[in-house]
């Protein structure tokens, strides 16, 4: 309820900071991070920056350093029902390589019950509320594994070493879908485990020791659900997309060339087109640019219309981050 309630103040985008904390180990840096309270968040800058050395930034909430992983996905419950209720719901985590954005969505290395991210929890809660409401809807549950590297779509959970290039289609019955796509019926939590622990192999082969692919690709963790009404025997359908996007840093063309200068280019475009969509759905602008890029074609049907989307914009304390702080602020605050 009272997520409707801040939707009819805010249409149908939500944008949530998280400032990750300190890691241990680190030595003992100077916080760029001044005041959180709520919505606020104020940033502490060197002169060069800002005139007056602080800068505050407004979201619909941010979450400081010593936030849980339940406290931070609280605030996303209603979206979870609202799948179930036939919504299609984006889910994004963006932010500078190191800021947390697996974190938020899958968790770090080592899970433990408390630790656990989104991901996990959003499917939880899905298959708690589906078996809630079992007596009146029979619900199927499936999940597919994307990822968009060098602006090709890939199978995660493909048997072929994500060798395969993907198309996306739209069909007028199916609307967007990536018809080669593995997609796989679950029934639990575990289920997802497993699927999810498939998908990081298939990307850990791809990856050299110096080469971490993950923080330079998109990766895009879709449920669908079905549901039939065992009374009127009316079908409807949701969606839910969990995307750990790349990382937002950007490099400096002088220090790398060649294979790294042009999957940092690809970052780049698809990025700011995600900006470009997620902006002109927040002023409600007639045309919303999805051509532009693979990752705003593959969620077309979930940006924009009815459907929802949280975006958590993450950023490091660290002050030697401060100029891609800055950027991620204000990237976020043009979508929020
Ligand atoms: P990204 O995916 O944005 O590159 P990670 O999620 O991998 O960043 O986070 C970088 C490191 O910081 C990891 O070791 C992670 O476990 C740790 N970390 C990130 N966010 C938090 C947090 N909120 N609390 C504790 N550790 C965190
Ligand atoms: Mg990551």
């Amino acid at each position: 309820k009272l997520y409707n309630q801040l939707q009819d103040l805010k249409g149908n985008i939500r944008v949530y900071c998280r400032v990750r904390p300190f890691l241990s180990g680190q030595p003992n840096c100077l916080s760029t991070v001044g005041n959180i309270d709520d919505g606020n968040i104020t940033i502490i800058t060197p002169l060069k920056y800002v005139k007056e050395g602080r800068k505050s930034f407004s979201f619909n909430k941010v979450f400081g350093p010593s936030a849980t992983q339940e406290e931070v996905f609280s605030d996303t419950q209603p979206l979870i029902r609202s799948v179930l209720d036939g919504y299609n719901v984006c889910i994004f985590a963006y932010g500078q390589t190191g800021s947390g954005k697996t974190y938020t969505m899958t968790g770090p290395k080592e899970l433990t019950e408390e630790s656990l991210g989104v991901n996990y929890r959003a499917l939880s809660d899905l298959f708690l509320l589906s078996e809630q409401r079992r007596d009146t809807i029979c619900y199927n549950i499936c999940v597919q594994m994307l990822e968009i590297y060098n602006e090709q779509v890939r199978d995660l959970l493909g048997t072929d070493g994500l060798n395969k290039r993907l198309e996306i289609r739209n069909s007028s019955q199916n609307g967007i879908n990536v018809p080669d796509a593995n997609v796989v019926p679950v029934q639990s939590t575990s289920d997802v485990i497993n699927l999810m622990n498939l998908g990081q192999k298939n990307r850990a082969v791809c990856a050299t020791a110096l080469n971490d692919r993950s923080s330079r690709s998109h990766s895009c963790l879709t449920v669908h659900v079905q549901g039939r009404d065992l009374t009127s025997g009316t079908t409807l359908r949701g969606s839910m997309h969990l995307v750990d996007l790349a990382g937002s840093e950007r490099v400096d063309k002088s220090e790398v060339t060649g294979d790294r200068l042009k999957e940092a280019q690809y970052i780049n475009k698809s990025l700011s087109a995600l900006g470009d969509v997620i902006a002109s759905l927040a002023h409600k602008n007639s045309h919303v640019p999805y051509r532009n890029s693979k990752l705003t074609q593959l969620l077309q049907d979930s940006l924009g219309g009815q459907a929802k989307t949280l975006m958590f914009v993450h950023i490091s304390p660290e002050s030697n981050a401060l100029g891609e702080t800055i950027s991620t602020l204000k990237f976020a605050e043009r979508v929020a």
